[in-house]
C-alpha cells in the first residue's frame, strides 16, 4: 500500500448541541493512501455525506465537529492539520489540495455562466498570477480531459446534457491537480450507463493523474467495481474495510453481507438479492451494544450489550478491519 494523503482520526460530528445533539458521525477512523480509490457505502442516513462534510469543513449549520483530526500529507510539505486551518488557509488549501464534488454538483453550476466563466474562476482564483491565454488553454485541455469536445467552453450549461454537466464538475474538481477528490454520489443521478462511462473514465484520469478519490455512494455494487479498498458505514460508525476484492468475496459483518445481497452485481457471478430487513436506526435513540442487532440475522446474547471494537479480526486476514462480535477484533483500532 502506498503512503497515507489523508488520514481521519477519531473524526465526531454532532448536529446541534448538548443533550439535542444528533451524533452523526462516531469515532471514524480512515486512512485515504496516495493513488488510492476508496469506497465508503451505506444505507441512507448512515452519516457518509456528513463525514464528506465534516473532513473538508463544509458542514452546514447545525453540523458541528466535535473531536478528532483530520491531516493531509503533503506531498512537498510538512502535514497540515485540516481541522486547524484558518478560513485563509482554508480557501488555499480547497480545490488545489483536496477538491470536491458532491451529489447533484452538476446542477450547482451557474445557469447563467458560461461553462468557461465558471473553470476560469477557479484557475484565476487560486493562480491570480496566469495570463488570460494561459487559463484559457488549461480549461480548454480540462474539458478534453473529461471526454468534452474544448469548443463547449462558451456554451452555458443548459446546452449540456447531465452526463456533461457532470463531466464538467469532475474537470472543475481536476484543475488544480488535487492530490484528493472526495466524490459523494457523483453519478447518482445519472442513467446506468452514462454512470459506468464516467467512472471509467475517472478511473484513467487517476491512472494518469495519481490523485486519490474518496468514493462515497449507496451502491456497493459500483464500489466493488472501481474501488481498491472498501468502507462500510453504518449508524455513523465505520463497520468493516477491506479491500474491495476480499471484501465481495467475503464480507464478515452481516450488514456488508445484507447490502452486497441489496444490489445486482455488475460482474462475476449472480446473488440472491434479500435486502436488509428493518430500517437503519434512529441516531437520537441508538440501539445499546451493536447498533446493528435488531437487523442482525446473526445477533447473540453479547451483541445488545456491548459494542464491538472496529479492528483486525483476530481469526482473520489482518489487512482487514470489523466491528462485530463473530469477529472480535485482535486489537481493536477504536472503542
Ligand atoms: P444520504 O445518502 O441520504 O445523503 P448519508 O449516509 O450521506 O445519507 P447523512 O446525509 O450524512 O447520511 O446524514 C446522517 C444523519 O445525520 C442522518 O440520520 C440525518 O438525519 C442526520 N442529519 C443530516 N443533516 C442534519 C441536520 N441538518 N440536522 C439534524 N440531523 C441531520
Ligand atoms: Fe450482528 Fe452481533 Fe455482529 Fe452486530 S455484533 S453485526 S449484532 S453478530
Amino acid at each position: 500500500m502506498t503512503d497515507p494523503v489523508l488520514e481521519i482520526r477519531g473524526l465526531r460530528v454532532d448536529y446541534g448541541l448538548g443533550d439535542a445533539a444528533v451524533h452523526a458521525v462516531r469515532d471514524v477512523d480512515l486512512t485515504l493512501h496516495r493513488g488510492e480509490v476508496l469506497g465508503l457505502a451505506g444505507e441512507s442516513g448512515s452519516g457518509k455525506s456528513t463525514l464528506a462534510y465534516g473532513l473538508t469543513r463544509l458542514l452546514p449549520p447545525p453540523g458541528v465537529v466535535s473531536g478528532g483530526q483530520v491531516i493531509y500529507h503533503r506531498d512537498d510539505g510538512p502535514p497540515v492539520d485540516v481541522l486547524a486551518l484558518s478560513p485563509a488557509q482554508l480557501r488555499a488549501f480547497r480545490w488545489a489540495e483536496t477538491s470536491i464534488v458532491f451529489q447533484g454538483a452538476m446542477n450547482s453550476l451557474n445557469p447563467v455562466h458560461r461553462i468557461s466563466t465558471q473553470l476560469l474562476d477557479v484557475i484565476k482564483a487560486h493562480e491570480p498570477r496566469s495570463t488570460a491565454a494561459a487559463r484559457r488553454q488549461r480549461a480548454r485541455e480540462l474539458l478534453r480531459l473529461v471526454g468534452i469536445s474544448a469548443d463547449r467552453l462558451d456554451g452555458y450549461p443548459h446546452q449540456l446534457s447531465g452526463g456533461m454537466r457532470q463531466r464538467v464538475m469532475i474537470a472543475m474538481a481536476l484543475a488544480l491537480e488535487p492530490q484528493v477528490v472526495i466524490m459523494d454520489e457523483p453519478t447518482t443521478a445519472l442513467d446506468v450507463v452514462m454512470q459506468r462511462q464516467i467512472l471509467g473514465q475517472l478511473a484513467e484520469l487517476r491512472e494518469r493523474l495519481g490523485f486519490a478519490v474518496l468514493f462515497i455512494t449507496h451502491d456497493l455494487s459500483l464500489l466493488v467495481e472501481f474501488s481498491d479498498r472498501i468502507a462500510i458505514m453504518y449508524g455513523g460508525r465505520i463497520v468493516e474495510e477491506a479491500p474491495a476484492a476480499q471484501l465481495y468475496r467475503q464480507a464478515l459483518h452481516p450488514y456488508t453481507d445484507g447490502l452486497l445481497h441489496s444490489f445486482p452485481a455488475l460482474r462475476g457471478p449472480r446473488r440472491e438479492l434479500t435486502g436488509i430487513p428493518g430500517s437503519p436506526p434512529d441516531l437520537r435513540a441508538m440501539p445499546d451494544g451493536c447498533a446493528f442487532h435488531p437487523r442482525c440475522p446473526k445477533a447473540f446474547d453479547r451483541c445488545d450489550k456491548e459494542l464491538p471494537p472496529l479492528g483486525p479480526p483476530g481469526d482473520g486476514d489482518p489487512g482487514r478491519s470489523v466491528a462485530c462480535w463473530l469477529h472480535p477484533a485482535a486489537v481493536p483500532l477504536t472503542r
